[in-house]
């Protein structure tokens, strides 16, 4: 499969379903974490290339945002088909760019059809009829124009969908930034799109955040934006997005808490806590990165966690019976290892892993082992930041209210897990949660249509949902009088007699 993929290929911005060379001449290289090889190059974008992509998704929009529904579900539709077709190339391609599992890919690339297939069943806009006895108002769902989108490099060809399918549903055009370091799924997604959607109704920009996004969320032809990254980009495009007062949608990040009672089937619980750690090697900000055990079970789990953590086979990614991948680059390795670092200073205890893995044949590999942290304590700084890797902290408690204040105490409020028999406490664990997903029983049990999304710092805006395309369109009143003739309020005073 590997042999498909053409290593030198260099990707211009796609503006108006032309491949184009960015203005700066300036080119990123994109690499394959486990390797080090470089797999692809991009344009670094600049502010000039910006406006040419925006000119051609504004010129799109009248004609795209007045299709028939059912052309844009057709559409959506050939999208998905295609990126069925081709799935174990893309699923390659996620795992050379991104250092993923193969098997990881393959489900990131079966996720992102899903999201084409799933609002491929909502381009029909639906707006109201109200009543009143002098009048009907008729409420109009209309496409906002044109949309910025800026998305991350953890699951880049899912993050594109997840963003694109919601967007064309409603008939809005699009400017797509995705993450300089791994792109190289979207890249090639795009090129499908050329040639699926009319010229300008998906364009992207390839670059450096600072380059392209400021440029980006503050042109004046832009009217929305939807964001997915760090709190601290999100700061930033928030002010931005404040020059000409567009909304946003924020999918930031989490530090889930993923807490097992003492009447837990403990087996899933462990299976859950090793999954957590090792899915897209901990770089999912919905994992459960700090797992609450009860003290009564404490010891029965963590040792369940750590046999399953020794069973976890290494290799290079692209082999099917890998299970953990390399970390995506080099900033996130040194990041990483410097929380592991930080974790070990503070005093909390490695219960597993807390280096670098080594994989034969792969010695240049950004490999990180599986970690496991217990004697944790709620200061430290492992326990309360988004790590982003395969580290998981893990603290016991047996006081359910102490326990929920401690889970609540963080900036964070993306995801969550309860294990429990007891229908009473999932249900009041669950309700307590400031979080904006709960799963009860098993962790990361997702499907399309589930809404996704934050609350506190973790973001604004829900996606995967129906409801999303509410964020891509706005509602206009249109109100018809049913009488006839003024109202008569400044009809001249009758002359007294
Ligand atoms: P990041 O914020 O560094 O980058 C995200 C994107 O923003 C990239 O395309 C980047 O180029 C761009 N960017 C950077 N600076 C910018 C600027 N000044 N203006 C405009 N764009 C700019 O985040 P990251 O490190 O790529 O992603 C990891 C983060 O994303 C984590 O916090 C993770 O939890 C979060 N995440 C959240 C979700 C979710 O659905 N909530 C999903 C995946 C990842």
């Amino acid at each position: 499969m590997a042999a498909q993929i053409d290593h030198g290929r260099v990707y211009g911005h796609l503006i108006g379903n032309e491949w184009v060379g960015g203005d700066s001449g300036q080119l990123i290289e994109l690499h394959n974490p486990a390797t080090r090889e470089v797999v692809g190059k991009i344009q670094a974008g600049n502010a000039l290339d910006v406006d040419r992509a925006v000119r051609a998704a504004k010129a799109a929009f009248p004609a795209w945002s007045r299709t028939e529904p059912l052309e844009r579900q057709r559409l959506l539709l050939e999208i998905a088909a295609r990126l069925r077709k081709r799935q174990a190339e893309f699923a390659v391609m996620e795992s050379l760019n991104n250092g993923k599992t193969l098997i990881e890919g393959l489900l990131d690339v079966q996720n992102a059809i899903e999201q084409f297939e799933f609002y491929a069943g909502l381009t029909h806009l639906r707006g109201e009829v109200l009543d009143f006895p002098g009048s009907i108002a008729l409420t109009h769902r209309e496409p906002i124009g044109v949309v910025a989108q800026i998305i991350p490099w953890n699951v880049a060809l899912l993050m594109a969908a997840i963003k694109l399918a919601p967007a064309l549903a409603a008939g809005c055009t699009v400017v797509l930034k995705p993450a300089e370091t791994v792109c190289l799924s979207v890249m090639a997604l795009a090129e499908e799109l050329k040639d699926v959607l009319p010229a300008g109704v998906v364009n992207v920009v390839t670059g450096y955040g600072r380059d392209v996004g400021e440029r980006l969320v503050t042109h004046p032809d832009v009217r929305k934006v939807s964001f997915t990254g760090s709190r601290a980009t999100a700061q930033k495009i928030i002010e931005y997005a404040s020059q000409s007062i567009i909304p946003q949608t924020m999918e930031l990040g989490g530090k889930s808490a993923n807490i097992v009672c003492d009447d837990a089937d403990l087996d899933a619980a462990a299976e859950s806590v090793v999954m957590s750690t090792v899915l897209n090697k901990g770089e999912v900000c919905l994992a459960g990165s700090r797992v609450f055990v009860h003290r009564k079970v404490r010891d029965a789990l963590l040792e369940k966690v750590t046999a399953l953590l020794a069973r976890i086979r290494y290799g290079n990614p692209l082999d099917p019976a890998t299970q953990i991948g390399a970390v995506s680059s080099e900033v996130q390795f040194d990041r990483v290892m410097g929380y592991i670092e930080a974790g070990k200073r503070e005093g909390a205890q490695v219960a597993f892993g807390g280096g670098r893995a080594s994989v034969p044949g792969l010695a240049n590999g950004l490999f990180i082992e599986p970690t496991l942290f217990t004697g944790v304590q709620r200061e430290m700084t492992i326990f309360r930041d988004e790590i982003f890797g395969p580290v998981t902290t893990v603290i016991d408690w047996d006081d359910e209210a102490d326990m929920i204040g401690a889970a609540n105490d963080s900036l964070y409020g993306l995801a969550g897990g309860v294990w429990t028999r007891d229908l009473n406490r999932a249900h009041r664990i669950a309700r307590a949660l400031e979080t904006g997903t709960v799963w009860v029983n098993r962790y990361y049990n997702t499907r399309p249509g589930m809404a996704l999304g934050g609350v506190k710092q973790s973001g604004f805006g829900r996606e995967n949902t129906h409801e999303t395309l509410s964020h891509y369109t706005q509602l206009k009143s249109v109100v018809l009088n049913l009488a006839e003739g003024p109202l008569g309020l400044f009809a001249p005073p009758t002359p007294s007699a």
